[in-house]
């Protein structure tokens, strides 16, 4: 056991990757308002290196943690001598991670079309951007590929464009994968640009919706994020960019937004994972999307997609005062939910971001929503905390199947809601 470490160690080591054996991620459970600030308090001790993936809000809520192994016995005396109770969820990290890797190895042959790509697996950026050439390829009249700028790292920022005619018609926005580690998101994207394809024609009432408005598609809303994540680090979440004067990397693409900068529910720390970045827009992954939005002029429903949790929000997240459209978006947020909760028996809460996680600054739907993007939505897919950030592959294609539904929940309602 202990040669096969250091196998996989040096393994690692030689692939540049960074290395999570004997890393675990404990669910915490805070009895009272005390314990929560007690594991708050934790949150603060930068050299334990703790990997938050559910904050500590309040009592009730569970707190996952990816704990180093050169933490954990730090973090279970503590919690233990607290009186804090605790779960193991994941026993190491890297196990999953090699389990990840070995089913991406398995299937890595290259698809010559979008019938024969694997959908329950996992891709790397490359794939993803030879996916969104194919799709455009074989249907030239639906499936456009449009640049919206340029990476930190200078790769190209893709959107699908979906349209069947017309000039600037209203249109539906979805983004997965703004947060690099959320792998489950940019594959249930991929799905959705094969299954838009599909079902104009075949879905009635979709083919309606896609016959008056367009949709656009941001797969791999995070380029530099994601190509991280498989190159070096698994676990990213922000973008790559570096701040003057810190050796800290990135900065959180969902507290960039310009609304509400700043305020609680942001890091102004750039180590931090949820460091809102220098400005608002300062991240060019963000201002690709709010040029692009404030151009276009006419976006009528905005969804960015992230994971885990299995939660679907609207606004607001920086303010606890009600979206003046929340008694709409509450319904419509129940019949989407509804709707993706019939297929498989998913269980989805809903609800405003402040009210169902936590406050969060400078998010997107907020900003969205600022901008008059009535219908702006967030999902938080699955799974609750089992697996986290490393759902297994073979659940891709059940959570993008549940979530079409609650998309297209959204979307008819858009469409018969025009405003
Ligand atoms: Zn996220």
């Amino acid at each position: 056991m202990r040669r096969l470490l250091v196998l996989s160690v040096l393994l690692q080591a030689a692939f540049g990757h960074e290395n999570f054996v004997g890393h675990q991620v404990l669910r915490i459970s805070a009895a009272d308002e005390a314990q929560v600030q007690k594991v708050k308090e934790l949150e603060e001790l930068e050299h334990l290196k703790l990997d938050f993936w559910r904050d500590p809000v309040r009592p009730g809520i569970p707190i996952d943690v990816r704990v180093p192994f050169s933490s954990i016995q730090a973090v279970k005396v503590f919690l233990e001598s607290e009186g804090i109770s605790y779960d193991i969820m994941i026993e190491d990290i890297q196990s999953l991670l090699d389990e990840e890797k070995t089913q991406m190895l398995a299937f890595q042959a290259r698809a010559l079309s979008t019938k024969t790509f694997n959908y329950a697996t996992y891709h790397t950026l490359e794939e993803i951007y030879e996916f969104m050439d194919l799709l455009v390829a074989e249907n030239p009249q639906l499936v456009s590929k449009i640049q919206i700028g340029n990476t930190f790292e200078n790769r190209p920022i893709y959107v699908l464009k979906f349209s069947t005619g017309g000039t600037n018609r209203p249109a539906i926005w979805i983004d997965t994968g703004i947060h690099s580690r959320e792998w489950v998101t940019q594959a249930s994207g991929v799905w959705f640009a094969k299954k838009i394809t599909e079902a104009y024609t075949q879905d009635p009432a979709f083919t309606a919706i896609l016959d008056n408005m367009d949709i656009f598609l941001e797969i791999v809303t995070n380029p530099d994020g994601f190509a991280y994540t498989h190159k070096t680090n698994r676990m990213w979440r922000k973008t790559r960019s570096r701040t003057q004067g810190s050796l800290c990397v990135g900065a959180d693409p969902n507290r960039n937004w310009d609304a509400g900068f700043g305020l609680a529910g942001a890091s102004n720390n750039p180590c931090s994972d949820t460091y809102h970045g220098k400005f608002a827009n300062s991240e060019v992954e963000v201002k690709s999307i709010v040029d692009f939005v404030k151009k276009h002029g006419s976006i009528k429903a905005f969804i960015s997609i992230h994971s885990y949790s299995q939660l679907l929000l609207y606004p607001y997240g920086y303010t606890s005062e009600p979206a003046p459209d929340k008694e709409e978006l509450d319904q419509l947020a129940k019949s989407a939910v509804t709707a993706l909760t019939s297929l498989y028996g998913t269980k989805y809460k809903y609800g405003s971001i402040i009210d169902t996680i936590y406050q969060a600054s400078g998010s997107t739907v907020d900003w969205t929503y600022s901008q008059g993007i009535k219908y702006s939505f967030t999902f938080e897919l699955r799974d609750t905390g089992r697996r986290g950030f490393l759902l297994p592959a073979s659940q891709i294609i059940p959570t993008a199947e549940e979530t079409w539904l609650a998309l297209l929940t959204i979307m008819d309602h858009t469409f018969k809601h025009p405003y």
